[in-house]
């Protein structure tokens, strides 16, 4: 096992990785930017570096930077959490290369593979998983964006390629919108991700967004974990999570669990890592590969009692996932509320600022991952996200009324996501289970 682990992250990501190190009696390693001197993941790690200004790109995306510190640190481990670096193949493959220095991750070829959004639906189409009706190569022209709006039928999406959390993509309802929204999804890739390469997929109106989470060893063996509902969207980025999903039926279930096996198989993919479909009228389609840790994955571990991390840092330690398929077995229901310092009042609009109280909830199935406390203050230069609530029931019923409570008592001194969530719990289309991804910005009518 290693002796000491790097993580290149900041927030309650870095303290959940942190907590897993510490069970396994790894001793960790912090990386910093000057606006988190005093940051909840500098105090909980065994030591801490500065790594740069505020501003990511200057510090938590300075990869070379964070490689130079963990050889400083004498670190034999990096995990990157999830965002920043943690999908980019090229840092991974550096960190491979450093002499002492192992990726807590999928290689960076499987990175590549199926980080890739043509390749990966290439993948898994030849491991005979339905895809979403599309393009397995980039498009360049606005003529064949055209065509394929006639052979799939209009409503398409153009999508980055290097996209993500609804970024990149542009939803296309007919020939005279292709021109805009092809130069638009390009300029979107190209800012937020540095890759203009755009593809065309069928845009499904009323689709779940239900994923498998895998974990995958270096000795052959691949498990899923089950599927989590993200169902419940704001402008395509997740706001609420669940699992089990009240979409699939135990057939449906089996069937899609077994897709996601057999793609990540066939690109000898290790480590943890989220298939992700969309499912319409009983149907699934592969939509991308996570080749991450998720901000969600907590409900997994809720529900099947297994900690993924902990797993993932085994796994990167060359051992062997200690199941087998027929072992895991899903217990209960668990929900995650992502809990944002923004206001839902005013367009879910950033509101950073100093924490006079923070008082997060307890109790029996009450989960709070974060990294800051009272008197914290909530930066401007990262996500907005400053905890995550999790919620856990024997049924789906009870997690709802757990859910309440829960948020009931959760306070924070700054506007937070709290007040929506517990609108939510009201919502009778949520409440019953009903809702598809495209429900909070019809019911909201906020979609641009
Ligand atoms: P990520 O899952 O990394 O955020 P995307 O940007 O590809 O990646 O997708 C975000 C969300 O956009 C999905 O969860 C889904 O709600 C919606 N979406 C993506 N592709 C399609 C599609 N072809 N049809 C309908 N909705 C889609």
């Amino acid at each position: 096992m290693f002796g000491k682990l790097l993580v290149a992250n900041r927030g309650e990501i870095a303290v959940r990785v942190m907590q897993a190190c510490e069970e396994l009696g790894i001793e960790t390693v912090a990386v910093y930017s000057d606006a988190d001197r005093s940051a909840g993941h500098v105090a909980y790690a065994d030591e801490a570096y500065n790594i740069g200004p505020a501003p990511a790109s200057q510090s938590y995306l300075d990869g070379d930077a964070i490689i130079e510190v963990a050889d400083r640190a004498g670190a034999d481990a990096i995990h990157p959490g999830y965002g920043f670096l943690a999908e980019n193949a090229e840092f991974a493959g550096k960190v491979e290369a450093a002499e002492g220095i192992t990726w807590v991750g999928p290689s960076s070829d499987a990175m590549t593979t199926l980080g890739e959004k043509t390749n990966a639906r290439r993948v898994m189409q030849e491991a005979d998983v339905p895809v979403v009706p599309g393009t397995t190569e980039p498009v360049e022209s606005a003529d064949e964006v055209r065509e394929l709006g006639d052979e799939f039928g209009y409503p398409i999406a153009i999508k980055a390629e290097g996209g993500g959390g609804g970024r990149g993509m542009k939803i296309v309802r007919g020939d005279e919108e292709v021109d805009d929204a092809l130069e638009s999804a390009k300029r979107e890739g190209e800012a937020y991700f540095g890759n203009d390469s755009v593809y065309v997929e069928k845009y499904l109106e009323e689709p779940k967004h239900v994923e498998v989470q895998i974990l995958a060893d270096h000795h052959n063996t691949v498990l899923h974990l089950g599927e989590r509902d993200c169902s419940l969207q704001r402008r395509h980025q997740k706001v609420i999570e669940e699992a089990p999903s009240t979409a699939l039926d135990a057939e449906l279930r089996d069937s899609i669990g077994d897709a996601a096996r057999r793609g990540v198989r066939e690109a000898g993919y290790t480590n943890a890592g989220t298939v992700e479909f969309l499912v319409e009228d009983g149907e699934f389609y592969f939509m991308e590969v996570n080749t991450r840790i998720q901000v969600e994955h907590t409900v997994t571990e809720e529900v099947t009692g297994i900690d993924i991390v902990r797993e993932q840092i085994r796994v990167a330690a060359d051992e062997e996932l200690p199941y087998a398929q027929d072992d895991i077995g899903i217990d209960g229901h668990a929900i995650e509320f992502r809990i944002n310092a923004e206001n839902p009042a005013n367009g879910f609009a950033p509101t950073p600022g100093t924490l006079s109280t923070y008082d997060p909830p307890s109790g029996l199935g009450v989960r709070i991952d974060d990294a800051i406390s009272r008197g914290d203050e909530v930066s401007g230069d990262y996500d907005s996200m400053i905890a995550k609530l999790i919620v856990r029931a024997p049924t789906r019923e009870r997690c709802l009324e757990r859910s309440k409570r829960a948020l009931r008592h959760f306070d924070v001194g700054v506007e937070t996501t709290i007040p929506f969530h517990r609108l939510m719990l009201a919502d009778e289309t949520f409440r019953a289970g009903e809702h598809t991804t495209s429900y909070l910005d019809e019911s909201v009518g906020d979609d641009d």
